[in-house]
């Protein structure tokens, strides 16, 4: 008799990426985005009681980091919500005698995340109060986007597309709702799957008014310069089209398959190549459609320069294009 096809990967070999892959499809296919549970919110459920805080009770961590900043660590976890688990991310607070800044730039990057639902945005789930401050979210389990592409070289160009055109659209969202990012780039962009990608990393991200549409700086800061538009480093003006022009050296990132951008320059040395007029080559084997994109992304005049609401059709197309 004909065994029933497996939900799942049976290979046993969980390192891989496709072990992991939660719902994977029956007969070896890609998993969508909405396959995954992560595609609609967790509150999306009106059976689900939508709250700001986390019962410590309810969240259980496991051991292994999954990674670590200035604040302290990253560990994964399980959310127990009324009707089901949740695995969860959890940024904890280290305590230390900087505790007061640290946390009042963990509760901003709550609040910029609490208003935010998009599929391709990661969730904040809840803050949890407890042995230490902790910031509950949505698991993007394979990581940042330009270590998976370092270590994924057979990456299909197609693949890429996919993946920085769903980076476009959470960007369209965020321009929708006046919010600036300020620190797009591949290293926050967190994978969910090897084909289901999100924005993350919301601390330096600001609501902006409407009827001004940016976000001026009091002074310079510790700065990604690299990722920054000129008129970020001449006037501190921080906008969703200074996030484009980050979102043209991240295009550059994913297909030089993680590569540093303006590798071993001077942020000085940068700038001043961008003020004479000159940008990054294209990466190796980059689709030329796609370099054309970038050098737009890179367009001096800040007037000149798309919006999200130009760029993410033309990724659209494009991957609609390569995938017929
Ligand atoms: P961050 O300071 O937010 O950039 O987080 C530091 C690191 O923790 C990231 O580079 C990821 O490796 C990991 N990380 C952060 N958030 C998540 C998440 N939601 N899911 C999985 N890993 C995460």
């Amino acid at each position: 008799m004909q065994q029933p096809t497996p939900r799942h990967n049976t290979t046993g070999n969980s390192n891989t990426y496709e072990a992991r892959v939660p719902n994977n499809p029956p007969g070896g296919k890609e998993a969508m985005p909405m396959d995954t549970e992560v595609y609609e919110s967790p509150y999306a459920d009106p059976d689900e009681l939508r709250s700001s805080t986390v019962d410590r009770s309810q969240l259980f961590l496991e051991d292994g980091e999954l990674g670590s900043g200035n604040f302290g660590t990253v560990m994964k976890g399980i959310y127990k919500m009324r009707k089901t688990e949740k695995p969860v991310a959890v940024k904890i607070l280290k305590n230390d005698d900087n505790l007061q800044s640290v946390t009042d730039e963990m509760l901003r990057e709550a609040n910029v995340m609490q208003q935010l639902d998009n599929p391709y945005i990661v969730r904040m789930i809840g803050i949890c109060e407890a042995e230490s401050l902790m910031l509950v979210m949505e698991l993007a389990e394979l990581g940042p986007l330009h270590k998976f592409l370092q270590k994924h070289k057979q990456t299909t160009v197609k693949n890429i597309t996919e993946l920085v055109h769903q980076v476009s659209m959470g960007m369209k969202y965020l321009e929708e709702h006046n919010f600036v990012h300020r620190d797009l780039a591949a290293r926050n962009v967190l994978l969910v799957t090897q084909h289901y990608a999100k924005i993350s990393d919301f601390g330096l991200s600001k609501a902006v008014a409407e009827e001004q549409n940016y976000y001026k700086a009091k002074g310079h800061g510790k700065w990604p310069v690299k990722w920054y538009a000129p008129e970020c480093i001449n006037y501190f003006k921080f906008s969703s089209k200074s996030d484009v022009w980050s979102f043209g050296v991240l295009m550059w990132e994913a297909f030089s398959y993680g590569q540093k951008p303006y590798k071993g320059m001077k942020g000085n040395d940068v700038m001043q190549m961008i003020e004479s007029g000159s940008r990054m080559d294209a990466p190796l084997n980059c689709p030329p459609e796609m370099y054309d994109l970038m050098k737009t992304c890179w367009t001096y005049k800040l007037d000149d320069r798309p919006g999200f609401s130009v760029v993410e059709p033309r990724l659209r197309e494009y991957y609609y294009d390569i995938s017929q």
